[in-house]
């Protein structure tokens, strides 16, 4: 027999590991869609997707951990349309939807930033930007530079895509500053704080032109890729302590 956690002990064990009292959110952290009282099969994935949600109906899933949840602000609020044919099935199969956003990003070893950073060989040695979200480090293994084809091979490599990229012409990186998924307007504080490269997952129009003014190295490496790591550390993570079972589900994003 497989071990089960009450729902109501794991939601708290999330709360207490990611503490999202500590940000200021545009969605609700934690619980979103309330389903069975116990958990033994959970599974993560980047975005609660009428795709994840019946890959979780099929694998039989008391839980969905996830990193883009289902509501936002600014959203109209009414289920209808893709919201009810999202939400109908979670309800109907009494599955729980646990959503985190930023506090996932941030979280110190198993958030998106952390995990990246273990993936790039980078070391995170102080932060940036709007609640400290933003990592700025050096290479992990002691060199003091790292030119910018050696980053985009291994950026390229671990994310199996190849990121887009402007600007830094011949730089040698050496502050190297990364902010997980949608963070382009992170990219004027990265500039700031003294970064030669800026990874995140997209870019907007702006970045390119202050990439080219700033000689800064922009390197737009897939929003779905880089957000593909914090999910599934943080649920494993949790699934271990409580000998649950625990699948992380890709469903592939070109974004
Ligand atoms: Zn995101």
């Amino acid at each position: 027999m497989m071990a089960a956690v009450t729902t109501d002990r794991f939601v708290q064990a999330c709360y207490e590991l990611l503490q999202p009292q500590r940000f200021k959110d545009y969605c609700p952290n934690g619980l979103q869609v309330q389903g069975r009282d116990q958990i033994s099969r959970i599974i993560s994935g980047v975005t609660a997707s009428q795709a994840l949600i019946e890959a979780a109906i099929d694998l039989k899933a008391d839980a969905i951990f996830v990193h883009h949840g289902l509501f936002w602000r600014g959203q109209s609020g009414a289920v209808t349309g893709w919201m009810k044919k999202r939400l109908a099935p979670l309800l109907k199969h009494d599955i729980n939807l646990i959503a985190y956003h930023l506090p996932l990003d941030a979280h110190a070893e198993l958030g998106n930033n952390a995990q990246l950073a273990q993936l790039w060989g980078l070391l995170g040695v102080s932060r940036f930007g709007d609640q400290d979200l933003g990592v700025l480090g050096v290479p992990a293994d002691g060199v003091v530079s790292l030119s910018a084809n050696v980053l985009i091979e291994r950026v390229s490599r671990q994310l199996g895509r190849t990121p887009v990229q402007v600007g830094g012409d011949g730089r040698e990186l050496k502050k190297i500053a990364w902010c997980s998924g949608g963070a382009q307007s992170y990219f004027e504080a990265a500039i700031d704080a003294g970064a030669d490269v800026f990874l995140t997952g997209e870019m907007s129009e702006p970045q390119a032109h202050l990439a080219r003014e700033t000689g800064v190295l922009y390197l737009a490496c897939g929003h779905h890729a880089t957000e593909r790591y914090g999910a599934q550390a943080v649920a494993g993570h949790l699934a271990k302590q409580f000998g649950l079972h625990h699948q992380f589900v890709d469903i592939d994003n070109p974004a």
